[in-house]
């Protein structure tokens, strides 16, 4: 009977979320470390590294409010009920079962919640954030027994749903590596100037500091020759890079075509010596063109320059796009579109890094 009425009443939506499809052994202490919902509705969560989180939504019935949950891998030792305020009725730290934790938010009866707005997002490899409501808009009374008439949906709750997001970026093993990122000119020399005036120091900088928060969140070691605009010739860089023994060495430009031809885009990557450079500039230039769809392909090649020919390790310097042209001017002008490049010379370094051990 109790199983007919709960078929009956309960209308489950489920949501599922798969961050890490990596098989994790059963644990023994929970992988949730911390939770916090703040005043703006706003649930954050701190695990392990690398965990595997599911997260589900339920709609409200006749007998209870909206519900929503996360699982995490691993036991909770205290499960615990804390009382709510605001919309929140109460939340649950419980295990639904051996080796695991749930995190249940149960809202209250009266409260209208909009799940399809929701998104679980990573920050990184151990934070999540995840707005639940928002304190500004009131919440839209329903009265007792009208509570089924909501329209059942069904949706996803899902991490923000980016193609770069570094969870998807190969491991390397943890501070083993030390990269050193050069972005190139700065200061009093802008490098090339293309359309709209749009400065060769400015998008190689964004991209190259994006670059080492992408590197240094998989536990690589990252050092950037500046970090701002100075004036910096190439000997330092080379010296730095040979100082420091870095592992490789990573010059990061944007192009101008002569008489600048908009006509003229693409994406190329150089090395000087050994197979190395080559190897790692052909993980490199593969995946900036995977971000770069329609921009020339302008291969990988050898050349002579300065950084890549007087550092000691393999070095690569990689041009992001023609300043200068049409299509890939419009595009590094934009934020986004730089975050896209930085991933993928992150993925490109990580392979070669995966691939040397
Ligand atoms: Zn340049």
């Amino acid at each position: 009977m109790i199983k007919f009425l709960e078929n009956k009443l309960f209308r489950y939506l489920f949501f599922f979320l798969f961050l890490n499809s990596s098989i994790l052994p059963v644990k023994s202490s929970s992988d949730l470390a911390a939770w916090a919902i703040k005043n703006n509705g706003v649930l954050e969560l701190r695990t392990k590294s690398n965990t595997k989180l599911k997260a589900y939504f339920q709609k409200a019935n006749q007998i209870s409010g909206d519900r929503f949950w996360v699982d995490f891998p691993g036991e909770l030792k205290n499960p615990r009920t804390i009382k709510g305020n605001g919309p929140i009725k109460e939340i649950r730290l419980g295990k639904p079962n051996k080796g695991k934790t749930r995190l249940v938010i149960e809202f209250k009866e009266e409260i209208y919640l909009k799940p399809l707005t929701w998104r679980l997002v990573g920050l990184d490899q151990n934070r999540w954030r995840i707005k639940l409501f928002d304190p500004k808009y009131p919440f839209k009374k329903i009265g007792e027994g009208l509570v089924v008439k909501r329209k059942v949906n069904q949706n996803l709750i899902r991490t923000k749903k980016s193609d770069y997001s570094y969870l998807k970026l190969p491991d390397v093993k943890q501070n083993k590596f030390l990269v050193v990122i050069d972005p190139g000119h700065g200061g009093p020399d802008p490098g090339a100037i293309g359309i709209g005036g749009i400065r060769e120091t400015d998008v190689v900088l964004e991209v190259s500091k994006i670059v080492k928060n992408l590197l240094s969140e998989k536990g690589v070691n990252v050092r950037l020759t500046r970090i701002n605009e100075v004036d910096l010739g190439l000997p330092p860089r080379v010296s730095f890079a040979n100082n420091t023994d870095a592992d490789i060495f990573v010059s990061i430009h944007a192009n101008a075509s002569r008489g600048k031809r908009r006509d003229i885009n693409g994406l190329e990557t150089f090395y000087y010596r050994g197979w190395r450079g080559r190897l790692l500039a052909k993980k490199i230039q593969k995946q900036i063109l995977r971000v770069s769809p329609g921009s020339p392909d302008r291969g990988v090649k050898q050349g002579r320059f300065y950084v890549i020919k007087n550092t000691r390790m393999p070095a690569v310097l990689v041009e992001i796009g023609f300043l200068t042209g049409r299509l890939d001017a419009r595009r590094l002008e934009k934020t986004t579109h730089r975050k896209r490049l930085a991933y993928a010379i992150a993925k490109g370094i990580l392979e070669y890094l995966y691939k040397i051990g």
